[in-house]
């Protein structure tokens, strides 16, 4: 009899694991005509409750766009934790690596929405602020192993976002670090860092130039990536992003959509950005996948409940070409 072929994984089929450390909140979401003044009271129009944080939100948009996702995180033995927990379930997200804090309460934001979908967020980090990285943890080492990615933001500690970079870099998974909200980086995170994902804000800090227009963009992405980064995205809102690797920069122009709420709008997009990348296509059609996320996401009110799945991403329209700079 001739032998059995050998079992081969078809690793091509396997999903891309990506890493998530970060924040978990529960959004209070008030639709409001217009901000509040200081001592005037106003009536609202709505309310709603829903996961956010920029933890959860970047976990989701990986999910959702078909990575098996890792989150590391903490949230405090309460409601609001069980129901992120929940909520990371339903998204068949794994949240064995987010602690429960005995004494912190959960995150919490509360977002103010006018009718021209600006938003105003105040975040209450709670639980966040005590995120622990064990270095020496295996199961962590064994996450990141298998991982495309760690992805990681500012809302949980800085010394915990270092170590954990430090160890995934250690390992041989990427690292895809959005620095928001604004901070600087220390300067032993630079070099730990394959994909830099800013919006003008942290451009502008981390670059020390303006970059509100694609062209002041393009030269503070060249500034960031002069720090030893492999690719950096500046995100412009409506404006778009501007992509810079070794080939240059690109300016890829946003769709024209009518926003209603830009409520993780940038977290939607480097979710795509980050299953697109680990999925092996290009730079340039990452950036693509993630401008057309975001757009479905700014059409929709809320944080996670408005992050779009690929399927939707796919059918949905395509952006302009983008522009070399
Ligand atoms: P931001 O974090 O505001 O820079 O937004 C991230 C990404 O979301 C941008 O690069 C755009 O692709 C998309 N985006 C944000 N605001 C809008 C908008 N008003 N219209 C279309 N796309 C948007």
């Amino acid at each position: 009899l001739p032998a059995l072929p050998k079992v081969s994984h078809d690793t091509a089929s396997a999903p891309p694991r990506i890493v998530v450390l970060g924040s978990l909140n529960m959004d209070l979401v008030l639709r409001v005509p217009h901000a509040p003044e200081a001592g005037e009271t106003l009536q609202g129009h709505s309310i709603h409750t829903v996961p956010g944080g920029k933890g959860g939100n970047q976990a989701v948009s990986c999910a959702r766009q078909g990575a098996a996702v890792s989150l590391l995180g903490r949230v405090g033995a309460d409601d609001y934790g069980q129901a992120l927990r929940a909520a990371l379930t339903r998204d068949g997200i794994d949240h064995g690596g987010v602690q429960t804090d005995a004494q912190e309460p959960t995150g919490v934001a509360l977002v103010m929405v006018d009718d021209a979908a600006q938003n105003r967020i105040v975040v209450i980090a709670g639980a966040n602020a005590r995120v622990e990285v064990d270095a020496h943890d295996p199961e962590l080492a064994q996450r990141l192993q298998h991982a495309a990615f760690l992805v990681a933001q500012f809302e949980t500690p800085l010394a915990q976002v270092v170590t954990a970079a430090a160890l995934a870099h250690r390992i041989g998974c990427k690292v895809m670090l959005n620095p928001s909200p604004a901070q600087a980086l220390p300067a032993q995170l630079w070099p730990l860092l394959d994909t830099l994902v800013v919006n003008e804000v942290e451009a502008r800090l981390l670059s020390g130039r303006v970059a509100d227009t694609p062209a002041e963009a393009a030269k503070a992405a060249c500034a960031l990536r002069a720090r030893g980064v492999a690719r950096v995205v500046v995100t412009l809102g409506a404006g778009g992003a501007v992509a810079a690797d070794t080939q240059g920069c690109r300016h890829h122009p946003a769709l024209a959509v009518t926003a209603v709420d830009t409520t993780a709008a940038g977290d939607t997009f480097l979710g795509a950005l980050a299953v697109t990348l680990a999925d092996g296509q290009s730079f340039d059609a990452a950036v693509r996948h993630g401008i057309r996320a975001a757009a479905l996401c700014v059409t929709q009110v809320g944080a996670q409940p408005s992050i779009p799945d690929r399927d939707a991403v796919l059918r949905s329209a395509l952006p302009p070409d983008w522009i070399p700079l």
